[in-house]
C-alpha cells in the first residue's frame, strides 16, 4: 500500500518526494485540486473564529447560511432550500426519509447497478446483491429499474415516493443515459407525483463540465443529493430541495434529521471556498477540452472502450487481473489509478479539474506503457 505524505494541487506525494499524479481525485472529492489555497485559506480563518458550537440548526452560524446561500445561488429555483450532512450515504438517507415524509408512499425505485452509500438505508438502494446479503434484512419496499431502460419506467406508480438515481452512474464504471430517457424520467415522475431524486454526489461541482450533471440533460430533480467534491477536501453533504418539501422535516415528529456535526462550520467554510474556486476561477471551462485530450490520448490495442462525460471517465479492458496489474504498473510510474465497486474490468480515470494538458498527456502514455508491458508479459 503507497504511504503519501502530503498533496498539492494534481500530485500526491510519498516519504521519498516521488510524485504521483493523482487520476482519481481521491474518488471524486479533490476537484479543485489537493489543498486548494483559498480553502486552506478558509479553513484556518474559520478554525480561528470557532468550530464545533452545537447541533445543526441550533445556532446562526454564518459559514453554513453563507455557503448554503452560494450553492442555492448556482441551482434552478425550484431547489432553494439546501439541508448539511456529513456525507453522502447520509445525504441518501435524509433525501429517502424526506421522500417517503413527503409523498406518505412507501415504495421507494433505485437502479441496477447503483451505488449511494454504504449505511443501512444507502445500502438498500445498492443495486448489487453480492454486497448487501451479508445485511439482511434492510428496507422494505425497494424496488429495482434498469438504468437508461425507458420500458422499465412504468414501473413509477402513485405508490412509488421516489426514484433514486444517479444522474450519471459511476460505480457502475461510468454510464452515461440519453437524454430521452433522462426527460422521460422527469415526465414520469411528474405524472404520478413521485420525487425524482439525482445523487450527484460524484458527478457534482463541475466534473463532468457542468456545476451539476442534470443540466446537461434539460432536466430538474425534486431533491439533489452532494457530497465528495462539494468540501474542497472537507468531510461534508448535502441534499437539496424544495422549501415546501423540506419544511415537512420540520414537525410532526418535529426534528426529522438529525445530525451533531451535519455541516460543521469548518467543513462549510472550505465548501464556500471550493464552490467560489470553482467559478471564480473558470475550472469548468477547459474540461470540454480537456475530455477530448484525454479521449485523443488514450487509443491502444488493450482499450476497448472510453466511456463518460468530461472528467469523470473510465478505460473498458478485458478483465479484473488486467486492470489490478496494470494499475499496479501505473502506479509504480507515478500515476494514481482505480477501477469501480460494480465493474472491476474499467480504469477509473478522474482527475482534478485544474489538471493541465501536459499532465494528462504524461499520465496517457504511463497509461498505455503500462498496457503494452502487461501484454508482453502476458505473452
Ligand atoms: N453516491 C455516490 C454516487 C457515490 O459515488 C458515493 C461514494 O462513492 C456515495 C453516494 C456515498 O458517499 P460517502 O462515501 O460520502 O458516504
Amino acid at each position: 500500500m503507497l504511504h503519501i505524505e502530503r498533496a498539492e494541487g494534481v500530485y500526491l506525494y510519498g516519504p521519498d518526494n516521488k510524485s504521483y499524479i493523482d487520476f482519481v481525485s481521491g474518488f471524486a472529492v479533490s476537484n479543485v485540486g489537493h489543498r486548494h489555497p483559498k480553502v486552506v485559506q478558509a479553513i484556518k480563518d474559520q478554525v480561528d473564529r470557532y468550530m464545533h458550537l452545537a447541533v445543526y440548526g441550533e445556532y446562526i452560524q454564518s459559514p453554513q447560511v453563507l455557503y448554503a446561500a452560494k450553492i442555492t445561488s448556482v441551482l434552478p429555483e425550484s431547489i432553494n432550500s439546501v439541508y448539511f450532512v456529513n456525507s453522502g450515504a447520509e445525504a441518501t438517507e435524509g433525501a429517502l426519509k424526506l421522500a417517503k415524509r413527503y409523498t406518505g408512499r412507501k415504495k421507494i425505485l433505485s437502479c441496477n447497478k447503483a451505488y449511494h452509500g454504504s449505511t443501512h438505508g444507502a445500502l438498500s438502494v445498492m443495486g448489487n446483491e453480492y454486497y448487501k446479503d451479508a445485511y439482511q434484512p434492510l428496507l422494505p419496499g425497494v424496488e429495482f429499474i434498469e438504468f437508461n431502460k425507458e420500458a422499465d419506467l412504468l414501473k413509477i406508480d402513485e405508490e412509488t415516493a421516489c426514484v433514486i438515481m444517479e444522474t450519471i452512474q459511476g460505480e457502475a464504471g461510468v454510464r452515461v443515459p440519453d437524454q430521452v430517457y433522462m426527460q422521460a424520467l422527469r415526465k414520469r415522475c411528474t405524472e404520478t407525483g413521485t420525487l425524482l431524486i439525482l445523487d450527484e454526489i460524484q458527478t457534482g461541482f463541475g466534473r463532468t463540465g457542468k456545476l451539476f450533471a442534470f443540466e446537461h440533460f434539460d432536466i430538474v430533480p425534486d431533491i439533489l443529493l452532494l457530497a465528495k467534491g462539494i468540501g474542497g477536501g472537507m468531510p461534508i453533504g448535502a441534499f437539496c430541495a424544495n422549501r415546501d418539501v423540506m419544511s415537512v422535516l420540520a414537525d410532526n415528529p418535529i426534528l426529522g434529521h438529525i445530525t451533531t456535526f451535519g455541516g460543521h462550520p469548518v467543513c462549510c467554510a472550505a465548501g464556500l471556498a471550493t464552490l467560489s474556486a470553482i467559478i471564480e476561477e473558470d475550472m469548468m471551462a477547459g474540461i470540454d477540452e480537456k475530455e477530448a485530450l484525454l479521449r485523443s490520448e488514450l487509443i491502444h490495442p488493450a482499450i476497448k472502450e472510453v466511456r463518460g462525460k468530461g472528467l469523470m471517465l473510465c478505460i473498458q479492458l478485458d478483465s479484473f487481473a488486467q486492470v489490478e496489474e496494470v494499475s499496479k504498473l501505473c502506479i509504480a510510474q507515478g500515476v494514481i489509478v482505480d477501477w469501480f465497486l460494480h465493474c472491476d474490468t474499467a480504469l477509473r480515470i478522474a482527475p482534478p479539474l485544474i489538471i493541465s494538458h501536459r499532465e494528462i498527456i504524461s499520465a496517457c502514455n504511463i497509461i498505455k506503457n503500462a498496457l503494452t508491458e502487461y501484454e508482453m508479459r502476458a505473452k
